[in-house]
């Protein structure tokens, strides 16, 4: 080689040398996001496109990541596979686990947030126990979708991309659990699911929107208020079971003996769906009062969709020896409920629970 294409070599030799190096920072600056996978419709697969039927828990994480286009640009992924369930079958095993799971990760410095893949049906349920027990204030953003990931207009790619732009985002931290879907980001305490079968079905009818996510980037505008993960008294560490918390669903003519064969079945507390303001008829008024007698914890929540059941409004609560479930609704005050059993039976500091989380 002649001396003078010398330093035009050594400007090429600069040049790869500079984008190679770049490309290694680049890479090392995306935060690093561990998904942790459950099952549930966003990994379900159907025969066709617009098959209704389909088998929840289908599609790995992979696969499900392959499907989004741009997705390694947001994050350095790691997937899991913690269980591969439609959420009808999740447990309180399988929440524990994954609790556990994300206290541990979330404790190693290299790890800035979870996302959890989750079937929609209880999704709130786990939403709100890893809400008590998360030890974190990195992000924990939950997602699902309506459609499984064969279907025509699948919702779960969108949903999923979001829910890792919620979770690489500092303005995540410290709001508790969230869950992503279809653009909107909810808090644990609030969202419930709305509808069998549109895209739309999550809401958070009492509290709003924490914000909205929308290709990555997100506005929040609201903070829940309720006190979650850092400042919660709830530890996994200890669980390794919960007592049995049964729900009974309430409606005109109810048959007081469904309290009493629940108690008879070992239940330790009890959370009915009352109607309207946390009712029941008399008859199940007085069987929820036997059983509180006999130390059963009665939670009166509401099997209506928005509102709080208050405390001594049409129920002498006091008398009663009852607890209000204030905004939480059937499925979650039995979360609360369960861990709320590990440490007291008394209702009045079970009451106080229901007032702070
Ligand atoms: N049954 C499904 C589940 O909860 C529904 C869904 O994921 O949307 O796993």
């Amino acid at each position: 080689m002649t001396p003078k294409y010398i330093p035009r070599l050594l400007l090429v030799m600069g040049l790869i040398l500079s984008s190679c190096l770049g490309a290694f920072s680049e890479n090392k600056q995306l935060p690093t996001i561990v998904i942790l996978a459950t099952g549930g419709t966003i990994a379900g697969a159907a025969g066709s496109g617009t098959q209704a039927s389909y088998k929840s828990g289908a599609v790995t994480i992979d696969a499900m990541l392959a499907a989004i286009p741009g997705i390694k640009d947001l994050a350095k992924i790691k997937g899991e596979q913690i269980s591969n369930v439609g959420s009808q079958d999740m447990t309180v095993h399988i929440m524990l686990t994954l609790g556990k799971r994300i206290n541990a990760l979330l404790a190693q410095k290299e790890v800035d947030g979870i996302v959890v893949t989750h079937g929609t049906d209880t999704l709130e349920e786990t939403a709100f126990f890893l809400n008590l027990l998360v030890k974190s204030a990195k992000p924990v953003v939950m997602v699902g979708s309506m459609r499984p990931s064969t279907a025509v207009s699948a919702d779960g790619p969108l949903n999923l991309y979001n829910a890792i732009g919620v979770a690489i985002d500092p303005n995540s931290r410290g709001r508790g659990v969230l869950v992503v879907m279809n653009d909107w980001i909810h808090g644990a305490h609030s969202l419930t699911k709305t509808s069998t079968t549109a895209v739309q079905t999550f809401m958070s009818p009492l509290r709003g929107l924490v914000g909205i996510s929308s290709y990555g980037k997100n506005d929040f505008y609201n903070n829940p208020h309720w006190k979650h993960t850092t400042a919660s008294e709830f530890e996994t560490a200890n669980i390794s079971t919960l007592p049995r918390v049964d729900i009974l669903y309430a409606y005109a003519g109810m048959p007081p003996d469904l309290i009493d064969a629940s108690v008879a079945g070992g239940a330790k507390g009890i959370v009915i769906a009352g109607v309207g303001n946390g009712n029941m008829n008399r008859a199940s008024l007085e069987a929820a009062a036997r059983a509180a007698k006999k130390g059963i914890v009665v939670v009166r929540s509401s099997r209506v969709a928005t509102g709080s059941v208050g405390r001594n409004v049409e129920v002498n609560d006091d008398e009663l020896n009852l607890v209000a479930s204030d905004e939480l609704n059937p499925q979650k005050a039995r979360i609360l409920l369960m861990l709320a059993l590990l440490k007291t039976r008394t209702t009045a500091d079970i009451q106080s629970l229901f007032y702070t989380y």
